[in-house]
């Protein structure tokens, strides 16, 4: 299918194509075909997330050749036939997750469980291109927010789908283990819904200065990066707060944390697994303490139909802030760069730019 409306095209594009794990260059690529119900996005700005390491390495379900890249924005630069509500030059943010319809959890409304799955920038092409393309419907405008902070509606979404499966009830305390994006963002929906005080605890660091700028919690406790003492913190922090938290979110995606975790959880708590784990990692807890204290465990992993609420919250009423969270961006070309970045924690949240 053609599209009906356009600006001028070049005849191809820059992407960063990984041909398998670990091998990535900078391709020149035909633009992707749009089909009708499709648009085209002239990106501006893509996310690098901590999943996008995983993908790296071949994991999280990667399939390769793959252009990378989940947090896609930029503006429309065309459309197909059957489109309607978009203009060429519209600022945008795509939902990266295209479901069927048609399988046993979407006609049963759980979608995020889509047997027929398709992520972009994980399964299909993303964002670390000039171009990219996305069903029309998985699509959404938005304003009064930069581009490179509009990267974090993705993982904003995510957070407001874990506050969906949380359901906090009003008068909680909180505490929550992590302080990079989506914790940061979690922690501010949870204090403005129902949590009455709110305590991060991460190591000290750029992470945790941000946290402070965003007042993202009512208590800060900073861990140290060394076990036995950070294990001392944490008994004195059980002894500040010896009834516990109502709600305990594990964001840091370490297994042994998680296990800490379980035991800050209030008698009739949630604890909430809220991290990318190893395929290979193992926690242990006690059944009797489940059975006797009725405490909850709960996954929240990804997002279906959040980027509206997302938007209100980050563009439209400035609800929950995001001022530096994004505190690097890379070119395309600085991938690498940006990877070492990534890995030796140097960035709070990075994303690549394009003119
Ligand atoms: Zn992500
Ligand atoms: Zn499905």
């Amino acid at each position: 299918m053609g599209s009906i409306g356009s600006f001028n095209l070049p005849g191809s594009m820059r992407a960063l194509e990984y041909t398998e794990a670990r091998k990535f260059s900078i391709v020149e690529k035909p633009l992707p075909k749009i089909r009708e119900h499709d648009v085209l996005i002239k990106v501006k700005a893509c996310g690098v997330c901590g999943t996008d390491l995983h993908i790296h390495d071949g994991e999280f379900g990667a399939q390769f050749p793959l252009v990378p890249g989940h947090e896609t924005v930029g503006v429309i630069a065309a459309y197909g036939s059957h489109v309607t509500g978009f203009s060429i030059g519209d600022r945008v943010v795509a939902d990266n997750s295209e479901v069927c319809g048609h399988c046993h959890y979407c006609r049963r409304g759980k979608e995020l469980f889509c047997e027929n799955f398709v992520a972009h920038g994980v399964m299909v092409d993303g964002g670390f291109a000039e171009y990219a393309v996305y069903p029309a419907h998985r699509v959404f405008k938005f304003q009064n927010l930069s581009d490179v902070d509009a990267t974090l509606l993705e993982p904003a979404a995510c957070a407001a789908h874990g506050l969906d499966k949380i359901a906090p009830q009003m008068g909680s305390k909180v505490l929550l283990f992590g302080a990079g994006p989506t914790g940061l963002m979690l922690a501010q929906l949870l204090r403005q819904n129902g949590g009455c005080h709110t305590v991060i605890a991460a190591p000290g660091g750029l992470k945790m200065d941000l946290a402070r700028s965003l007042d993202a919690a009512d208590e800060y406790v900073e861990l140290p990066r060394e076990a036995d003492a950070a294990g001392v913190r944490m008994e004195q922090l059980r002894g500040e707060h010896p009834y516990g938290f109502d709600i305990v979110v594990e964001a840091t995606g370490s297994a042994r944390v998680l296990e800490d975790a379980i035991h800050f959880v209030s008698k009739s708590g949630k604890l909430v697994v809220y991290g990318v784990y190893g395929d290979g990692d193992r926690v242990s807890l006690s059944p009797n303490m489940i059975f006797k204290e009725e405490f909850q465990v709960l996954g929240s992993f990804s997002q279906m139909h959040k980027f509206p609420a997302a938007i209100d919250y980050l563009a439209d009423r400035k609800r929950i802030k995001v001022d530096g969270i994004v505190n690097k961006t890379f070119k395309l070309n600085e991938w690498e760069a940006c990877l070492d970045a990534m890995r030796n924690k140097s960035v709070v949240k990075a994303a690549i730019v394009f003119d």
